[in-house]
């Protein structure tokens, strides 16, 4: 049995004030939820520490939407993997689109990323998936090949036991536009497939979770789907009825 995941990525949206209460009324509606999904917030890195005190506890557990790609010193504006889980942070993202897209993020940077993710115990959230152009020329199998290939073929047995994956589709990230829960399985299962290939049995266990407009009204289809073990939520994610809606879709 593969564990169930919802995770809230809010991006650099709500104040500090703001997501402390978000993440209070989700740790609250969370409570009547079955205790085999596992609820994830990953607010800014402004709010960690607060809603790291109002989550302890709660099942509720935390992630960051980044960290650096050097251990420490002169990177200005950074935020080192450790300065995270020195807070007790159990969960970072990591090659979000955004970033990959905004930020340059490329799998040399994520491999640095990952390494220190891991030496610091934190367990990344690695996102991986295509753009509507490489959908539309049918390369979004070769595109999120590669994407595994690159980055998470670099990883140890152990390392990989922990690793979650997140699939989302770039034209379905804040457009409202779902991937079928028949794509998201197809392309879950050749994910797993791709995994098997490097890794074995033990991908049998990968946690990979669907992100791209997912909301309560379209979870359920998704998530009773074989090889989708949950989601990564975005605009979902900051009204905490909704998030937690999407948890009981399971
Ligand atoms: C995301 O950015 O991770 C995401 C899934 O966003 P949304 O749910 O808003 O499409």
């Amino acid at each position: 049995m593969r564990k169930k995941i919802v995770a809230g990525n809010w991006k650099m949206n709500t104040t500090p004030a703001e997501g402390v209460e978000l993440a209070k009324a989700v740790a609250a509606g969370t409570r009547n939820v079955d205790k085999s999904v596992n609820f994830i917030v990953a607010p800014p890195f402004t709010h960690l520490s607060e809603v790291m005190k109002v989550t302890r506890g709660t099942g509720v557990a935390v992630s960051a939407q980044n960290c650096a790609d050097e251990a420490k010193g002169a990177y200005t504006g950074e935020v080192s993997a450790a300065m995270i889980a020195s807070l007790g942070v159990e969960y970072v993202l990591l090659g979000h689109s955004e970033r990959r897209e905004y930020y340059g993020e490329t799998s040399a940077t994520l491999n640095k990323k990952m390494a220190l993710a891991y030496a610091n115990n934190l367990i990344p959230i690695y996102c991986i998936g295509e753009k509507l152009e490489e959908r539309e020329a049918g390369k979004h199998f070769e595109v999120v090949k590669s994407q595994i290939e690159e980055v998470v073929f670099n990883l140890t047995a152990e390392e990989f036991s922990k690793l979650v994956i997140a699939y989302e589709p770039v034209w379905a990230i804040g457009t409202g536009k779902t991937a079928t829960a028949d794509q998201a399985q197809e392309i879950h299962a050749y994910i797993r497939s791709v995994l098997k290939g490097k890794f074995g049995e033990a991908a049998d266990q990968t946690v990979i979770l669907y992100g791209g407009s997912c909301n309560p009204s379209n979870a359920k289809e998704l998530f009773s789907k074989e090889d989708v073990d949950g989601g990564l939520i975005g605009g979902a994610s900051l009204k905490a009825d909704d998030f937690i809606a999407i948890g009981e879709s399971f």
